[in-house]
């Protein structure tokens, strides 16, 4: 009996041309494991019928023409109900987009299909990407396979829970503000945002598009690798993507000796769990032993991260998401006697608390009595932002920060006070703002068993050696 569970990409293609298992038993596995674990409510839906279709073919070419392979065969992955796929139903975990199918299927998802990878469904998320523990889905929230009365991060909670509760190999998620990364952190995977303009995001229903990237939630980063030599293309239909130095093209070299930096004021912050801070710096103690240099230096700007995060992207999402109108996507309200009410019952009953408080907020920030006091100083941080980041790229190789300054919380807790689950996202807004690309890595788990994070940024065109550098921490069994 093989042991699907801890298998690499590299294992599954290993296996199935050996002959050891088939496609349609592994598929069996991944399916048997949704059922057993479906009280998490990390599926929204589970494609069972079709998945069978294709790994059946998928049998028939290892048997017939393996030569023909894709890159991606064998790879069985979730897919965030934020990126669509056609004649689908994608909702963006909201009740407005309720019913609503595409019509055409994401680039990213287009191009993993192509190699023959295969998607085994769509998985739930806080509404339109909104959220830091997946709590604000309008499909309900997604349970920690650790502990269900845990959350399990968010907004990409189900794509994490996907992989932690093994029922597929990997998950493509978004990130916003830290979307992947933290809800990697609290399941104990992997979660990586590539840099902005490295994956296309088209067929990405937008939250805040100068933040938005696809992310990938695997077990191990030599997946990651794997899939984003597939992903990382260029797109006519995605005017932001880079045309050059995308993925494949970027050097894999990683030093001997990296510098790595830390921020002082991150780790000794009075927000930080004392068993982050501890894991974090154990993690620093084996980057040490294993021959690169870390240092201390001063970021000077974390208190403004999270602020600015909120205007940005607040401001971009009441622009974004005004075309959900009623009449052209999904939910309509049935009350509306004329065109204006139908407009103002269709948002009011169609979004959730969480977005319209957004909304408001970013219609706020953007209207002409404010638009200088708080959108336009939030874009000369952001520049400020950048600038340091790059600055402090100019001497260092990476920069280390916890994921998450606390481990998954229970669902009944944080309600109260919405300010402290904004908070919560004030390490892994840094790499948004900046648009750089970051990673989590599982850093083991704290006393009452529950997974740790620890995360990486690299500088903007550095994403290889970042996944590679990963790959290499990964293999501390110890840490
Ligand atoms: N928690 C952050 C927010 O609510 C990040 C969300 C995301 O990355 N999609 O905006």
């Amino acid at each position: 009996m093989v042991d699907f569970a801890d298998l690499t990409l590299a294992d599954v293609q290993r296996g199935l041309l050996e002959g050891r298992f088939s496609g349609s038993s592994l598929l069996d596995h991944y399916l048997h494991r949704i059922r057993e674990t479906s009280y998490l409510n990390a599926f929204l839906e589970v494609y069972e019928a079709e998945a069978r279709q294709k790994m059946e073919a998928l049998d028939q070419k290892i048997k017939d023409a393996p030569e023909s392979l894709g890159k991606l065969f064998g790879c069985v992955f979730s897919v965030k109900d934020m990126i669509v796929l056609k004649a689908h139903e994608v909702t963006a975990g909201s009740r407005i987009l309720n019913g609503f199918k595409s019509m055409f299927t994401a680039t990213l998802l287009q191009r993993m299909l192509d190699e023959d990878a295969i998607i085994i469904g769509r998985t739930n998320c806080d509404e339109f990407g909104m959220g830091s523990a997946n709590l604000h889905s309008y499909y309900g929230p997604v349970g920690n396979a650790q502990d269900p009365h845990r959350v399990s991060g968010g907004s990409s909670g189900g794509a994490a829970v996907s992989v932690q509760a093994g029922t597929c190999l990997l998950a493509i998620g978004t990130d916003t503000g830290g979307s992947v990364r933290q809800p990697a952190a609290m399941t104990g995977t992997v979660g990586f945002k590539p840099g902005y303009g490295m994956v296309s995001r088209f067929g990405l229903v937008a939250y805040a598009s100068s933040f938005d990237q696809a992310g990938i939630i695997a077990r191990s980063p030599a997946d990651i690798d794997r899939v984003m030599e597939v992903i990382s293309v260029a797109d006519a239909n995605d005017a932001t993507m880079k045309t050059k130095g995308l993925y494949a093209t970027q050097s894999a070299a990683v030093k001997d000796k990296c510098r790595v930096a830390c921020f002082a004021e991150a780790i000794e912050g009075a927000g930080v769990n004392q068993e982050v801070r501890q894991r974090f710096n154990d993690f620093v103690h084996h980057l040490t032993e294993a021959g690169h240099e870390v240092v201390s230096v001063e970021f000077g700007l974390l208190e403004y991260l999270v602020p600015t995060y909120y205007i940005l992207t607040t401001a971009e999402a009441s622009s974004n998401l005004s075309r959900y109108d009623g009449v052209r996507y999904g939910y309509r309200s049935s009350e509306a006697g004329n065109i204006h009410d139908l407009y103002i019952q269709s948002r009011s009953e169609g979004f959730g608390t969480e977005v319209k408080k957004r909304i408001m907020l970013g219609s706020f920030v953007l209207s002409e009595g404010y638009y200088d006091a708080y959108f336009s100083k939030a874009q000369k941080v952001r520049t400020l932002v950048r600038n340091r980041i790059e600055a402090i790229f100019s001497d260092f190789d990476f920069v280390a920060l916890p994921t998450s300054p606390v481990a998954a919380w229970k669902k009944d807790e944080k309600q109260t006070n919405p300010l402290s689950e904004y908070m919560a996202d004030i390490y892994t807004v840094l790499a948004s703002l900046a648009g750089t690309p970051a990673v989590s890595v599982p850093a083991g788990n704290n006393s009452e068993g529950l997974p740790l994070g620890i995360q990486l940024i690299a500088n903007s065109g550095d994403d290889k050696k970042l996944v590679k550098f990963t790959e290499h921490i990964t293999n501390w069994h110890n840490f």
